[in-house]
């Protein structure tokens, strides 16, 4: 079975501490959160991880795209909407993606020389390595819409029109991400399993992000998911990804609705509990899910992300569950 995360790493951005940083610092160039992605894929590829994500270091998945999208910014931590909402001309997060494929590259490379002596991949931390691909990740028009306070340009009852919008300007970044190299596709809709969510514009919308793209398409929803997940079955994606740790409901709704070729991805390690779960535990729960949905459909990966864990709790939390599923 293959293994990913979900998205979200414990950032840790760093100051300048060589010349050559200190002197970019200066010159303005300097980029704290490329430490920060090195450690997250470094992590990644470590525990055994299969496809890897650059850790989403820069923000929480609201203000990254907010940050960067022309329409959108944030003020005093708040997300707004304050213009109409359009492509800029460059990527978000090509580069972060590039970087992050590049740095994983390295490490496998490394891991498979026969010259590479044991120390030598010590003093790297480099331990083991599984590695197959990194996914592009962007958080999906609807939840984006939704999240933001409405201050400009729009009609804020009009939110079908928003969301429209938004979906052109993602589908360019997902474009960009395929060009740059992403294994996959992840669009993450964490509001699809509230009640306040239109489904049928969600569904339009990820059409409008897709319909260039020829790589695996994975859609991510939180929480419990038993009212829409006949509609999710339904979505043009080949992969959905729940959560069955924090949410055991999710089992009994699948039980009774899954019947279908599409892949899931198999939630398997609370990422809103920090004490790290057995492999017994972790095997247990894939068990059941191997039994209602087969193994040949199953991608295991953990709940949801873990930018609120410690980068201790994170990487052993991956470990366990890279060992659950070899321990299979
Ligand atoms: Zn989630």
């Amino acid at each position: 079975m293959l293994t990913t995360v979900v998205g979200s790493y414990p950032a840790i951005p760093q100051k300048p501490k060589s010349l050559y940083s200190k002197i970019s610092n200066v010159l303005g160039s300097y980029d704290q959160y490329i430490p920060a992605i090195e450690i997250a894929v470094e992590d990644q590829v470590n525990a055994g991880i299969d496809i890897i994500s650059d850790g989403q270091v820069r923000g929480n998945m609201i203000e990254i795209f907010a940050e960067n999208i022309i329409g959108m910014d944030v003020q005093k931590g708040i997300s707004r909407i304050i213009g109409k909402i359009k492509p800029s001309n460059h990527s978000l997060y090509a580069s972060d993606l590039k970087f992050a494929l590049k740095k994983a590259q390295n490490i496998s490379t490394d891991y498979k020389n026969p010259n590479k002596t044991a120390s030598k991949l010590f003093k790297k931390n480099v331990f083991n390595t599984n590695f197959k691909g990194i996914k592009g990740i962007i958080t999906g028009p609807t939840t984006l819409v939704l999240s933001c306070r409405i201050e400009g340009f729009y009609n804020i009852n009009k939110k079908e029109e928003i969301i429209m919008d938004m979906a052109a300007v993602l589908k360019k970044e997902a474009n960009e991400l395929q060009n740059a190299g992403a294994a996959m596709i992840q669009i993450d809709e964490p509001f699809l399993s509230t009640n306040i969510v239109n489904i049928n514009t969600a569904k339009k919308a990820l059409k409008i992000i897709i319909e260039d793209l020829n790589i695996p398409i994975s859609i991510h929803v939180c929480g419990e998911i038993g009212e829409i997940l006949n509609d999710l079955l339904k979505f043009p994606v080949q992969i959905i990804d729940c959560e069955f740790a924090g949410n055991p409901s999710n089992i009994s709704s699948f039980e009774q609705e899954y019947n279908s070729s599409k892949k899931i991805g198999f939630g398997c390690i609370n990422t809103k509990n920090k004490n790290i779960e057995n492999i017994d535990q972790i095997s247990a729960l894939i068990k059941k899910g191997v039994n209602i949905i087969g193994e040949e459909n199953m991608i295991i990966d953990p709940d949801c992300g873990m930018r609120m864990f410690s980068r201790d709790t994170a990487l052993l939390k991956l470990k366990t569950m890279k060992e659950a599923v070899e321990w299979l």
